[in-house]
């Protein structure tokens, strides 16, 4: 049996998660975690029988431990539950798939405690990469991406072992507003925004594929899972997102991986891996397909991406700077307090005033982001 803990349970990857989870045999769920749909969450536990249970508030909690009450399940609530339900003691692997910086906590509990890591949660990585991948190897357990792009890369360098990568091709689909100018796209509406044209996701990850800040994020996320430099992952835009990434390697070959698009894939490869098991879905069709096109990024246009480029280039305390900013700048988009194109410029201005720590502990992490909150607080 896998014994698997799902972080963020309720979420667009936590529920395909369980989809796989249901699809084999041999998997077995002992935690859960989400942030307030306890109703779902209560069906989920009805279902896989978890061990623990965590939710975010503790009001929700004790509703819902009154809700399973007739159930063998523990509730927990807040970092405390998180923390719990990422290491839970007969789990083998999480899965983290929280939103946002949320998950540096859980993930590096999990870590400590032993747990292979099935990372989709990059923000983590992305803010905490130079605590996480020493620690990694220092417990010998395994991260496995999660994200679909870090997974093609992981996949093609499969067998690879030792061969020196000299460039990660990281796709990217260009989003909804791929080919629009900042004067197209200043009176974009929130409906506009999450409408992904190749991708179902949850709402604040497809806000910033539109902005390309999520790729900016998985950039720095490649960065630190395939120890390779920023200059050394190069973004190019593939419109149908048929091909989910490619690595080039010292003498020029590129290897790729290609498949339709879906989440499924990935997650089931990170729970089962080295091993690739069967799974229903479509297939591409090469005669049907008849093409497949790139482009060059548009930096003018997103500046989210350069901002990326920069944040993950300084390193240090900047990138969670660039994170944070961009979480609260989304979540102000989402509640229709800011204009769309307000979140690169907030992202921007608080790198600009924020004064680099260069290896900053989670603590020091946590400030800084706490530090940008207040900062856009007090000028938006
Ligand atoms: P989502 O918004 O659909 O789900 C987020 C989950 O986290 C929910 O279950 C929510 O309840 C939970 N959560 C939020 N705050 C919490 C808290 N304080 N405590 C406990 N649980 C909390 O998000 P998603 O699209 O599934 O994305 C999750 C992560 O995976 C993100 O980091 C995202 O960047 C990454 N990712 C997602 C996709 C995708 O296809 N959706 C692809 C690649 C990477
Ligand atoms: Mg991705």
């Amino acid at each position: 049996m896998k014994k698997i803990a799902v972080l963020g349970s309720t979420g667009s990857i936590g529920t395909q998660t369980l989809e796989v989870a249901e699809q084999n045999q041999d998997m077995e769920i002992t935690a859960l975690a989400a942030g307030s749909n306890i109703r779902l969450l209560e069906q989920q536990i009805r279902k896989f029988r978890p061990r623990l249970a965590a939710v975010w508030s503790e009001e929700k909690a004790r509703e819902l431990k009154a809700a399973v009450a007739d159930l063998d399940v523990r509730v927990e609530s807040g970092m405390d539950g998180l923390i719990a339900a990422a290491t839970e003691s007969s789990a083998q692997i999480v899965v983290t798939a929280v939103v946002g910086m949320i998950g540096i906590r859980p993930t590096i509990a999990a870590i400590q405690a032993g747990k292979d890591i099935a990372l989709a949660n990059k923000e983590t990585l992305v803010t905490a990469g130079h605590l996480i991948i020493p620690m990694v190897k220092e417990k010998g357990v395994r991260l496995l991406p999660v994200d679909s792009e870090h997974s093609a890369i992981f996949q093609c360098l499969n067998g690879e072992r030792g061969n020196r990568i000299s460039k990660i091709l990281l796709t990217a689909s260009g989003g909804p507003f791929r080919g629009r100018t900042k004067e197209q796209m200043k009176d974009i509406r929130v409906e506009d925004a999450l409408k992904h044209p190749n991708w179902s996701m949850g709402q604040k990850i497809t806000i910033d594929s539109s902005t390309m800040v999520n790729k900016g994020l998985e950039v720095m996320e490649a960065k630190w899972l395939f120890g390779v430099e920023m200059d050394q992952v190069q973004v190019v835009v593939q419109p149908q997102s048929v091909i989910h990434s490619m690595v080039e390697f010292e003498d020029g070959a590129v290897m790729a991986q290609l498949g339709t698009p879906d989440m499924k894939l990935p997650i089931q490869y990170a729970l089962c891996y080295p091993e690739r098991r069967p799974m229903a879905g479509e297939r591409l069709d090469f005669w049907k397909l008849k093409e497949i096109r790139f482009e060059e990024p548009d930096f003018e246009n997103f500046p989210g991406l350069s901002l990326a480029y920069k944040a993950g280039k300084t390193g240090g305390s900047l990138p969670t700077v660039f994170n944070a900013a961009n979480e609260r700048a989304v979540s102000m988009f989402l509640n229709r307090k800011i204009g769309y194109l307000t979140i690169a410029e907030i992202i921007e201005s608080a790198m600009a005033r924020h004064k680099v720590i260069p290896d900053p502990t989670v603590d020091q992490i946590l400030e800084a982001e706490r530090e940008t909150y207040d900062y856009i607080e007090s000028r938006w």
